[in-house]
């Protein structure tokens, strides 16, 4: 496959695909199969979706109600209604639709968080390894709390079961237990030489400050860069306890995952005044060299109603609530999040890029090895003769 007229480095050139999925040669002009002009479009990495919940994805219905809206109402509703309904056949089937729309959408990379109560996530870790066109990383997480139920002993299964990341929901316990938990998950990350990525603080409590002490647990045990904090959405992170943070964060070198969908549609609904906005304070963050990536969380689920799996879009929502919301937040720096190194785009690599056209929000062409999605949308309004 011959690309032509894509934007790589600043000027336009051609990429010449084999049918291994390699790129041959960049600027050769080989003509022996298939030929898709770019038109100018700009190359760049793959996307990252560095938070997500794949198992109860686009499962919008087999639950009652959230009448609240509030996550409390939303996790016990998916700890009872929805978890008992997830069979293996069951996410084989959304998982099918769903990694067809994230490869459409130019995502390759996805990390996901997924429930390990009564052995759950156990039972997904093969079929979510083994799909096709993303790459799945799983996050044994141990929602509601460690302490709840056998958590605490499914997390160890879960990861000898081949779990990538170990999970952490301090805010989901007391204020003893929380910080008990956080050691703990620290001590199986250690065990099993595996990252941490918690969800921390998502919570509209402003007591809940446990991101403190994951970042000195995260620094004490030298784990920094394997460190995730996602969400980190609590109302306290302001004055001088926060420059704080930011600089031990910055010099733990530990990671943040914004969720501006969920957390602009959960948050800020226990207060009657002065609404907290929901998102971790991004700007501040990158402007301290702290790595900062973004997820789409849950998608049509009882958490969550809407969302689409286009990382554009995340990154647009990102951007009506920050003025300045990278594209690196959906590629460079999900890869650094999910510690994996970026695929370059050289003569010899496997093909896996994207190709965006300036205006639209689904990706011209993505590349991933021999596959790839070619999104051309033609339309034209004309006049009967
Ligand atoms: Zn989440």
């Amino acid at each position: 496959m011959l690309i032509t007229n894509v934007k790589l480095g600043g000027r336009l050139s051609n990429i010449y695909v084999n049918s291994e999925g390699i790129i041959e040669c960049i600027n050769c002009n080989r003509r022996d199969g298939q030929v898709i002009n770019a038109e100018g479009g700009a190359l760049t990495l793959p996307f990252v979706n560095s938070h997500v919940h794949l198992s109860q994805a686009l499962t919008l219905g087999y639950n009652r109600k959230n009448e609240t809206g509030k996550l409390i109402d939303g996790l016990a509703l998916l700890r009872d209604d929805v978890l008992p309904r997830v069979t293996i056949d069951d996410v084989k089937r959304r998982l099918e639709k769903i990694q067809l729309i994230m490869f459409m959408n130019g995502t390759l990379y996805v990390r996901d968080h997924e429930p390990i109560l009564n052995g759950n996530a156990r039972r997904l870790i093969t079929i979510l390894h083994e799909t096709s066109l993303i790459k799945v990383q799983v996050v044994a997480c141990p929602s509601p709390s460690l302490s709840f139920s056998d958590n605490e002993n499914e997390m160890e299964r879960t990861l000898e079961a081949g779990a990538d990341v170990v999970g952490a929901m301090p805010h989901g316990e007391d204020r003893e237990g929380g910080l008990k938990s956080i050691s703990k998950v620290f001590d199986i990350a250690q065990k099993f030489n595996k990252p941490v990525d918690g969800h921390i603080d998502e919570i509209d409590d402003p007591e809940s400050d446990f991101s403190f002490y994951m970042v000195s647990e995260a620094k004490r045990r030298s784990w920094g860069k394997m460190t995730t904090l996602s969400h980190m959405v609590s109302s306290q992170y302001q004055g001088a306890m926060f420059r704080n943070l930011l600089l031990r964060m910055k010099e733990t070198k530990v990671s943040v995952v914004i969720n501006p969908e969920t957390n602009l549609h959960l948050q800020g609904r226990y207060t009657e005044r002065e609404v907290p906005r929901g998102l971790a304070p991004l700007q501040l963050l990158l402007s301290q060299g702290i790595n900062v990536s973004l997820g789409s969380d849950n998608v049509s689920d009882v958490i969550f109603p809407l969302g689409d799996f286009n990382m554009l879009n995340v990154l647009e929502r990102c951007k009506t609530s920050e003025w300045y919301c990278p594209l690196d937040t959906i590629t460079t720096n999900g890869f650094r999040t999910l510690n994996i190194d970026p695929p370059s785009v050289n003569e010899g690599m496997k093909a896996e890029f994207v190709i965006l056209k300036e205006g639209s929000k689904t990706p011209l062409l993505v590349v991933n090895g021999k596959h790839y999605a070619l999104n051309k949308m033609t339309s034209y309004i004309g006049t009967v003769d």
